[in-house]
């Protein structure tokens, strides 16, 4: 019965093509891998070769004139990206620049978006916050010479997930305290989506600056920088944008910011490109692309620009649907699990979830795993109990989702 239903959702799936435009791993018996690592190694597109080739040729073809005579000048390669990354995020596209890597990222938004006093000098973040994010925090409270186990206020403790009224509660009451909020637009522990609007204006309403960790939120779930006014925002190209390892990250500071004299640590990339060469004083690009330091790492974008021309055309609201209906479809089918061994700990209610589905596992979780990865799906296991699938609407069908729960089913009973 739920077969039928998977492959009847297969059948009518509006975004099933796409699929094929994916290079899925192989199980060792030759057969299309069930992969639902998306939310840590988006897959790689098979545009994506080609688009490499192309800077591959231009390169051994061109050599120095590429930058200006490439079929995509190198001197200008991010500026392509500001267009679709700017739809991805909800901003317009000066707001948005291509640029580093995540955790560098946020600590450059951080010189400019963390500027502790001795009375406002803290950072709230959730507890649970990914590792690098706790050091990156940790140590800009250093910097400024505070204590992180005074800076580093960390809500939701108690629980897997983090209830935003806590957020609101303690701006309402410690807010004069607060100099930046940082959370994980969806968390990537539990994969819960956070309202980053309500979190975005309870902040301000304190008087403090607000910035999200959008590298499990952004090519997950529709984003509006721009209007929540958000201050910046920073995520990588690898998880849901399948861009390739320690691909291009992406940084957003909005248009508030734009003209103002903030401090930030500057490098030639952040100035006019009309008047770069002349290599005078810096003079700040308006926007986002002023917190550049080096040249376009071209390579890394090629692979960018090809994944997210698929982002793009299967657009955001689609990609969001069929995540919700796969995952409202794999939670009906948990249902058929014995009970006491899977705990959900993912938000249920679709506006608190993205694409992610975390379960603790009573019992012996690592061998549960392992033999999931045997029957040939990748998920992965989180230190102690935790199993995370992400299944992914660019190229996850229903029925892989049906097989999964099959095996739990089997393995559990
Ligand atoms: C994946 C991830 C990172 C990774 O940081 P890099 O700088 O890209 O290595 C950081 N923070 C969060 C929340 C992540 O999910």
């Amino acid at each position: 019965m739920s077969e039928s239903q998977a492959l009847d959702l297969d059948r009518l799936d509006p975004l099933a093509s796409f699929r094929s435009r994916f290079l899925l791993p192989r199980t060792k018996t030759g057969e299309e891998a069930i992969y639902l690592c998306g939310n840590s190694l988006g897959l790689q597109p098979r545009t994506t070769r080609a688009a490499l080739e192309q800077e591959l040729d231009d390169w051994a073809r061109l050599a120095v004139e590429g930058h200006f005579e490439a079929k995509y000048p190198w001197y200008s390669y991010h500026e392509d990206l500001c267009e679709p990354l700017g739809r991805l995020v909800g901003a317009k596209p000066h707001e948005v620049v291509s640029m580093g890597s995540l955790t560098n990222n946020l600590h450059l938004a951080m010189v400019s978006f963390y500027r502790p006093t001795a009375e406002r000098f803290q950072i709230l973040t959730e507890a649970g916050a990914f590792p690098s994010d706790r050091y990156a925090v940790d140590s800009q409270a250093r910097f400024h010479g505070f204590d992180p186990d005074d800076a580093i206020v960390s809500l939701g403790g108690e629980s897997d997930l983090v209830d935003e009224a806590e957020i609101e509660a303690y701006l309402e009451t410690n807010g004069h305290r607060v100099a930046l909020v940082m959370i994980g637009g969806v968390h990537y522990y539990t994969g819960q989506l956070f309202d980053m609007a309500r979190i975005a204006k309870a902040a301000h309403k304190a008087g403090a600056m607000v910035g999200f960790d959008l590298a499990h939120a952004a090519g997950n779930v529709p984003l509006q920088l721009h209007d929540w006014g958000v201050d910046f925002a920073a995520w990588c190209s690898y998880k849901y944008l399948n861009s390739g390892p320690g691909g291009v990250a992406g940084l957003f500071v909005h248009d508030r910011h734009k003209n103002a004299d903030l401090p930030r640590f500057h490098g030639w990339w952040g100035t006019h490109p009309e008047t770069r060469f002349k290599m005078g004083a810096f003079e700040a690009q308006a926007g986002a692309g002023a917190w550049q330091l080096s040249n376009a790492p071209v390579m890394s974008m090629a692979c960018h620009r090809a994944a997210l021309a698929i982002h793009d055309e299967a657009g955001m609201d689609a990609l969001r649907q069929k995540s919700l209906s796969l995952t409202d479809f794999f939670l009906s089918q948990l249902d058929r699990l014995p009970t006491g061994r899977v705990e959900i700990i993912s938000p249920t209610e679709a506006h608190r979830r993205g694409s992610q589905i975390s379960l603790r596992i009573h019992g012996d979780g690592p061998g549960l795993h392992q033999a999931l990865a045997g029957a040939g799906v990748y998920c992965d296991f989180r230190h102690p109990d935790v199993i995370r699938m992400a299944p992914a609407p660019l190229y996850n069908r229903y029925h892989e989702l049906w097989r999964v729960a099959e095996i739990l089913r089997e393995r559990l009973s």
